[in-house]
This record gives structure tokens, C-alpha cells and sequence, in this order.
């Protein structure tokens, strides 16, 4: 036999029968490696037809830029399944080039802490031209991911504006990408404030994406304000706690610490503890009101797992950094047994 071949097969997850339809709910750059783990887990699957994977998407950051709408956890998520993002910078279109946002600046248009790349522009332009043509935003993505072959629906959590504001002052609040991609999120954070949450309804799709679920996953994805703001979005978290699947989350916090972005001190600012059992905990039990019915904690965390048990939620610790994409499959496999091992009670 092929020495290369046999290798790669070993590194194929372990086969198993998945579950029919996942639903992830993910934010961008960690909820797309996530995603791409996911993925990879129901390619190398038995049986037929496909698992079917769709990404619920938070839409808290996005905002309006030079007269266009941008997407920032969307597109990273479609970027980073469609294999063309940029991985060592961590956002936005391998190959990047800045002419048009150098251009813009010379003209003192737009904002000099969001910098905008052509390609990345590209996907601004279009999807602005779609929901200038009417089109809702779950529309506006299918257009724009039907281009690659994404092996999974991308759903934004709502089509309404509801932005993520984060309050830093007395009364100041500033957007979230300006909180943290200016500012680097270096003003304390005192709450975030989801404007025009009251008002918005989940997108053409979500609904029905949860209700007839095999199994739901909240990505490692930023807990307060990735996975809190499509929470945010009345109708969600009640879907959720009807589902018939079981809802299995996995820890984005490792060893009292997050690993991209900032998600420590999202969780301070809510009163969160920054760890895995803490995150376990400001979810809750779905069992008592809660979204969880399952939790999994990286390895070095093992020592957690009796206490968010006995906070009613089933827990088990794996190793949960994601690699490469049979690394994080390895992740998504785990929380498809501890679903199984919930199911056979
Ligand atoms: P964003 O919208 O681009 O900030 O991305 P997400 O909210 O989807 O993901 C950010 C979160 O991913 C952070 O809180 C990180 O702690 C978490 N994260 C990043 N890499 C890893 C990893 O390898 N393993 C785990 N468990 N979490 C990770
Ligand atoms: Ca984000």
C-alpha cells in the first residue's frame, strides 16, 4: 500500500454516521475554521444522502462603509469555506490589494482604522447591489456563496440592521468594529447594546433551519458578541429551547483564556467568569431555561467537566484547537458523540 495514501486516510476522522442536518451557530473567523472541521467531518461520513451544514451568522458588526454594506462575519465565514481568505493575516481575501481604500483616503472619504481590500470591496459592492434591488440579506448571501462550492448555507441571523454598540462612557457607545479594530478594545467595555433588536425577526430560513435540526452546534465563536447577538435576535433563543436537537457548544475559552479577538473581555464586561466552565454557565442549561445541553471543554480544562455537569449540562473534555481541518473535524466528531451519548441517556 501507499505510504502517503495510508497516511492520509488516518487522518481522515474516524467514519461515522452524522447527523442529517447540522445547524452551527458561528460568528466569523473562528466560527469559519469551525465551519471548514464541520465540513470536513460530513465529507468523509457513510452513507447517502449528505448531512446537510447551515451557518447561522451573527450580523452584529456589520455596518454601512463608503455607501456599502459590510458583512464582516458573513464574508469571513464564506472567505474562509470557500478557501480564499487570507489565513495568516486571520481576515479578509488571500492576495489582498489596497488601491481603491488608498484612493479613498487621498480624497478624505471613509473610515482609516477599516481598511476595505479591492477584493474584499468587490463582495461590498455586490452584495449593496442586491439589497438596493430589494433583495433581503439572506437572499443577498445566497447570490454571493453560490459562487463556490461551499458545502454549507450560509443564513444571516436576521435581515434587520441590529448593530452591536458597545458602551464605554456614562451614555457613549460606539460600534463594535470601532470599539475593537480602532480602539483594539482597550476602552473598558461597560455593556453591549444590540440597537434595533426589539424590532428585527430571524431571516427567511432560521427558523426552520433549527426546527428541523438533527443537532445544533455554537461554534467556539465569541459567546457575548457572536453567538449573544444572533441570541439577541427575538425568536432565537426561543427556537432553540424548542428544538428537538440536541444544542452542544464547544469552549472557546482554553485554560482561563480566549484565543483571537477578545472575547476575555466581552465576558468581564457581562459579569461572565473567563473560563470554560463560566461560558458553560452564562449559557445555562437548556434543561432549566438555558440554551445548553452539552458542553466540551479543551482537555487542559478536564477538571471543569464536574461542575458544569452539575450545572445540568453534559460535558466532556477533547482537545478543541483548531488545526487544520481534520484537527478541528476531530472537534465537531466529539460533540456528534456526546450529542449520541445524551441520546442513549
Ligand atoms: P470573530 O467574529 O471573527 O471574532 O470570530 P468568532 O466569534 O467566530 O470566533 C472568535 C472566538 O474563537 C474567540 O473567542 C476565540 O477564543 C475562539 N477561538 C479561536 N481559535 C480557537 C481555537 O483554536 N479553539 C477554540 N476552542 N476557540 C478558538
Ligand atoms: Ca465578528
Amino acid at each position: 500500500m501507499d505510504t502517503a495514501q495510508h497516511t492520509d486516510r488516518d487522518r481522515l476522522p474516524r467514519s461515522i454516521v452524522c447527523p442529517r442536518s447540522i445547524v452551527v451557530l458561528s460568528g466569523g473567523v473562528g466560527g469559519a475554521r469551525f465551519a471548514r472541521g464541520v465540513r470536513h467531518l460530513l465529507r468523509s461520513a457513510e452513507g447517502e444522502p449528505r448531512s446537510t451544514l447551515t451557518c447561522i451568522v451573527n450580523v452584529g458588526d456589520d455596518m454601512w462603509l463608503n455607501g456599502l454594506r459590510v458583512c464582516p462575519d458573513l464574508d469571513s465565514v464564506m472567505y474562509g469555506l470557500a478557501g480564499v481568505n487570507d489565513a495568516e493575516r486571520g481576515w479578509g481575501r488571500a492576495g489582498e490589494s489596497e488601491r481603491v481604500s488608498a484612493e479613498l483616503l487621498a480624497y478624505g472619504v471613509g473610515a482609516d482604522w477599516f481598511t476595505l481590500g479591492d477584493l474584499d470591496l468587490a463582495t461590498h459592492i455586490a452584495r449593496s447591489q442586491l439589497l438596493r434591488e430589494g433583495r433581503g440579506l439572506a437572499e443577498a448571501t445566497r447570490v454571493l456563496t453560490s459562487r463556490w462550492d461551499l458545502g454549507a448555507a450560509l443564513l444571516p441571523a436576521t435581515e434587520h440592521e441590529v448593530e452591536t454598540r458597545v458602551r464605554v462612557g456614562e451614555t457613549e457607545t460606539l460600534h463594535f468594529e470601532e470599539w475593537w479594530v480602532r480602539h483594539r478594545a482597550a476602552l473598558p467595555a461597560r455593556e453591549f447594546v444590540r440597537a434595533g433588536a426589539s424590532a428585527a425577526v430571524p431571516a427567511p430560513g432560521v427558523l426552520e433551519a433549527i426546527g428541523s435540526a438533527d443537532l445544533v452546534l455554537l461554534a467556539p465563536s465569541n459567546p457575548i458578541v457572536s453567538v449573544g447577538s444572533i441570541l439577541a435576535i427575538p425568536g432565537i433563543r426561543e427556537a432553540l429551547a424548542a428544538a428537538a436537537a440536541p444544542v452542544v457548544g464547544l469552549s472557546p475559552i482554553i485554560g482561563g483564556s480566549h484565543l483571537l479577538g477578545m472575547a476575555a473581555q466581552c465576558l468581564t464586561a457581562v459579569g461572565a467568569e473567563v473560563s470554560a466552565a463560566g461560558v458553560a454557565e452564562h449559557y445555562g442549561a437548556r434543561a432549566v431555561g438555558g440554551l445548553l445541553d452539552g458542553w466540551l471543554v479543551d482537555s487542559r480544562d478536564a477538571g471543569s467537566v464536574p461542575r458544569i455537569e452539575a450545572a445540568g449540562i453534559a460535558a466532556a473534555a477533547v482537545p478543541l484547537l483548531m488545526g487544520d481541518d481534520a484537527v478541528t473535524a476531530e472537534m465537531a466528531r466529539a460533540a456528534v458523540d456526546l450529542a449520541e451519548r445524551m441520546s442513549r441517556g
